[in-house]
């Protein structure tokens, strides 16, 4: 979709963009189903990129301890809490620049997909760059998702990180769409980019062959020492039209609300779903940050009538 169409739908009053937003999720979705997704962090802090959310940035000083790559044992054992949670989707997330095939920790990561990949639940994981090698075989282990969020438009990217580009970024989602691994590729919002940029950012995502199959939408958590630390917290009505303008921008994708619901009000969620959110990230702890608990999720959901997915057992 083009920008000029997307600042339109983006500019009407809120309940006629909502109204719309919804009509098109109920075509593609079932309007009340909702996945829940655990996502672990299985190497973090330490990374030698400057994105300047990130705790997880060697650059900045957060007070984040680094840790190595976390044993196969460990992971497998997390993900059967996941799935016991009632998880359907499981990511794992590395603070890494990105990772090369040929190297012990890619093995280790390979071996660990084959393990989770067992358990029934969709499996992504987040990496950082990789190319057509990486991709192959990380679909070959049973991948099913790979995400390499743009996190903002290609014009106020350099203002958040120096250390790769937006280009960079393009090149790693080629990769993946190139092996048949499906795109998990989406960004954030309070930033102190402009609602033009949020709006770019849809542009971009929409515009990829094939669409993502899924679009998290992060809210900045706002880092102690980061630069992004004192960043105020997104206005939610801002959030619920960047949602709408979504959906009908890629209709057919999942579309998360990932980072930073705990700033989010119980209203404002039901907002966010209304508008055409149809998952959240769940479990105690988002990679570094404080996530809702997993009940007060269930039973948000549960209160606004909506339908929790649930893995096929057998
Ligand atoms: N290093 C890999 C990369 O950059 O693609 C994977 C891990 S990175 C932590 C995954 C995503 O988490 C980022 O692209 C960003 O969208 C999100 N993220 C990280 N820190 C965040 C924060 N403080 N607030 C909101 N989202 C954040
Ligand atoms: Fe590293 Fe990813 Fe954090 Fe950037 S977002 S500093 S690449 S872990």
């Amino acid at each position: 979709m083009k920008l000029a169409e997307l600042t339109r739908l983006y500019d009407q009053p809120l309940f006629d963009l909502i109204a719309q937003s919804r009509a098109v999720h109920l075509q593609h979705w079932r309007g009340e189903q909702v996945q829940r997704c655990s996502l672990l962090s299985i190497k973090t802090g330490g990374c030698s990129e400057d994105c300047a959310y990130c705790a997880q940035s060697a650059h900045y000083s957060t007070g984040l301890e680094r840790e190595e790559l976390m044993p196969v044992g460990e992971i497998m054992s997390a993900a059967q809490r996941a799935r016991a949670q009632g998880a359907t989707r499981f990511c794992m997330g590395a603070a890494w620049r990105g990772v090369r095939a040929g190297t012990a920790k890619f093995e280790q990561v390979l071996e660990t997909v084959r393990e989770v990949s067992q358990l029934g639940m969709e499996v992504c994981v987040t990496l950082g760059e990789i190319g057509p090698a990486e991709a192959r075989k990380l679909k070959e282990a049973g991948v099913t998702a790979y995400n390499h969020n743009i996190d903002t438009s290609p014009e106020f990217y350099p203002e958040i990180v120096s250390t790769h580009t937006f280009e960079n970024r393009l090149t790693t989602i080629a990769a993946v769409q190139a092996s048949g691994m499906s795109v998990c590729c989406g960004g954030i919002v309070g930033m102190g980019e402009s609602a033009l940029d949020r709006l770019r950012m849809v542009e971009v995502l929409s515009n990829f062959e094939p669409q993502p199959e899924s679009v998290p939408i992060n809210c900045l958590m706002a880092m102690p020492g980061t630069p992004l630390a004192e960043q105020p917290p997104v206005d939610i009505f801002d959030l619920v039209r960047l949602i709408a303008v979504t959906r009908l921008a890629i209709p057919k994708a999942r579309l998360r609300l990932a980072a930073g619901r705990t700033r989010l009000t119980r209203e404002g969620q039901a907002l966010c779903f209304f508008a055409g959110a149809n998952s959240i990230f769940y479990g105690d702890k988002l990679l570094t940050a404080a996530n809702p608990a997993a009940n007060a999720d269930v039973a948000l959901l549960r209160e606004l009538g909506l339908v929790l997915e649930e893995v096929e057992s057998g």
